[in-house]
């Protein structure tokens, strides 16, 4: 049995890693100060024996008295709602919460994985975007908060194992989705599924022509596991490389959810990445991983998973 510790534990991918690792009979310790994440993410599992959650704020230097084989750091704001509110947060998070969370990967002589982002590719000019691409970003526009502050962190993730020796990984997620995504969290899929399933305008932003690639949350988890139990030390992308407009994506929806809600269009935020799509031939070279839910069955496992009350979650 190893023992991980998995920062942003009761977010939206933190709780279904700590889920996917339980099940795979490891121990598990969740660190969170609930800034983005809930306790109704964990409350299923935060009884088991193998379980243990650690409210702390990971801007703060912090030490945990047991062993631990893998540190899986996903604490940061990850919504464009959350990040543009919480701005400074979520440089300290990339800044100082990595180097508190690297230090005790280096003291406990851990595997350390980052979670890092496709938005390190900004609005790229490659596309697909395969890890070699440096990326085509704004840093002072507003997004440049969560875009740079996941740049510095693997900057500094890579410092730590050429100066210290730690063994780290980083992995570069796209878009994904899944059941405990906040229904107001801003993102397209729970926002679309809210007001599809609450019979309201689907609002889709510019002319809706622009894509993305969007990956089930149990793929995603099972590539970051993989990744972490590789010995690769540079970024690997991991996300769906099946790439649709957020037209089609809000035509979909509709289908899905059986929904007469009109689709209206809004302005165009700052500095929105008119495409998005990984290119993931390391992925499936190095840890033999791919894909294997379509995003219509995924978007079927949402609805059902989340519950249509829990989706629309009051307002519009
Ligand atoms: P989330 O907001 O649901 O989870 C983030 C968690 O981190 C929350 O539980 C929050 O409370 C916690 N947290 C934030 N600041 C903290 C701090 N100072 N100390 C302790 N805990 C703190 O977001 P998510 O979608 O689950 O994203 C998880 C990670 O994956 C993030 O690092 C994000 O950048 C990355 N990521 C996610 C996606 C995606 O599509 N969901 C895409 C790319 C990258």
């Amino acid at each position: 049995m190893a023992t991980c510790l998995v920062t942003g534990g009761a977010g939206f991918l933190g709780s279904h890693l700590c889920d996917e690792l339980l099940d795979r009979g490891n121990r598990v310790i969740c660190v969170d100060n609930l800034e983005t994440g809930s306790l109704a993410n964990i409350s299923h599992i935060r009884d088991a024996d193998r379980f243990e959650f650690l409210g702390i704020d990971i801007i703060e230097p912090y030490f945990v008295d047991e062993s631990i084989d893998f540190v899986y750091h996903l604490a940061s704001p990850a919504s464009p709602i959350d990040y543009l509110r919480l701005p400074l947060h979520t440089l300290k998070v990339g800044s100082y919460g990595t180097h508190h969370t690297l230090g005790l990967a280096k003291a406990k002589r851990a595997r350390f994985l980052i979670a890092s982002t496709s938005e390190v590719y900004g609005d790229p000019l490659e596309h697909p975007q395969s890890e070699s691409y440096w990326g085509h970003v704004n840093s002072v526009g507003p997004r440049g908060v969560y875009d740079e502050a996941k740049r510095y962190a693997e900057a500094l993730t890579m410092a730590y194992h050429r100066q210290q020796g730690v063994d780290t990984a980083i992995v570069r997620i796209f878009n994904t989705y899944g059941s405990r995504m906040r229904p107001h969290d801003g993102r397209a899929i729970p926002t679309f599924l809210r007001q599809a399933l609450a019979n309201r305008p689907i609002t889709v932003f510019g002319d809706g022509s622009q894509t993305r690639s969007f990956c089930y949350v149990s793929d995603l988890i099972r590539g970051i596991i993989a990744l972490a139990e590789s010995g690769h030390h540079y970024p690997v992308n991991i996300g769906n490389p099946d790439e649709f407009t957020l037209l089609e994506l809000a035509e979909i929806v509709k289908e899905l959810t059986d929904s007469d809600a009109e689709i209206v269009y809004e302005a165009l935020p700052e500095d929105d990445p008119k495409q998005r799509k990984p290119n993931i031939s390391l992925a499936r070279e190095l840890l033999g991983w791919a894909p294997e839910v379509s995003l219509r069955e995924g978007l079927q496992r949402t609805i059902e998973g989340s519950g249509a009350e829990i989706l629309i979650g009051g307002g519009s």
